[in-house]
């Protein structure tokens, strides 16, 4: 059983051939910008079980420090992936159709959350990034 995602607009389509993990949730404020929303809802893939179905050319990247960056639909503006030093290093959840068979289990930088959002119950929540 493969994963699939696609954008708001469907033009861009990936799947994954294998299983999402570590799946988080940043309350930071980079996040909050970067997903449009309260906080971030993402997971990582393994970079050779990921692939492009269609409309690999309408992505868009933004890259910041430390060589980790996001790919958006520049039709639909949908934020899809991350991505690292160029490869995908894990792709956003509100994008991946269907049941992808995980759940948040983590809140992070839940001490930097918007005056406005009230952090869901359940998955460990921490006030910076996880501990090592
Ligand atoms: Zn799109
Ligand atoms: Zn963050």
């Amino acid at each position: 059983m493969s994963i699939t995602g696609e954008c708001f607009c469907g033009e861009v389509k990936y799947q994954i051939n294998g299983k999402l993990r570590d799946a988080r949730s940043c309350h930071c404020s980079r996040c909050r910008k970067a997903f449009s929303s309260q906080a971030s809802a993402y997971a990582l893939v393994e970079p050779s079980q990921f692939s492009w179905m269609s409309g690999k050319e309408l992505l868009t990247s933004y890259v910041g420090q430390h060589g980790f960056g996001l790919q958006f639909c520049k039709v639909c503006g949908s934020t899809i992936c991350g991505i690292y030093n160029g490869e995908v290093h894990g792709v956003t959840l509100g994008c991946v159709n269907g049941d992808p068979d995980i759940e948040l289990g983590m809140h992070i930088y839940v001490g930097s959350k918007a005056s406005w959002e009230k952090v869901p119950e359940g998955g460990a929540q921490y006030i910076e990034g996880r501990p090592d």
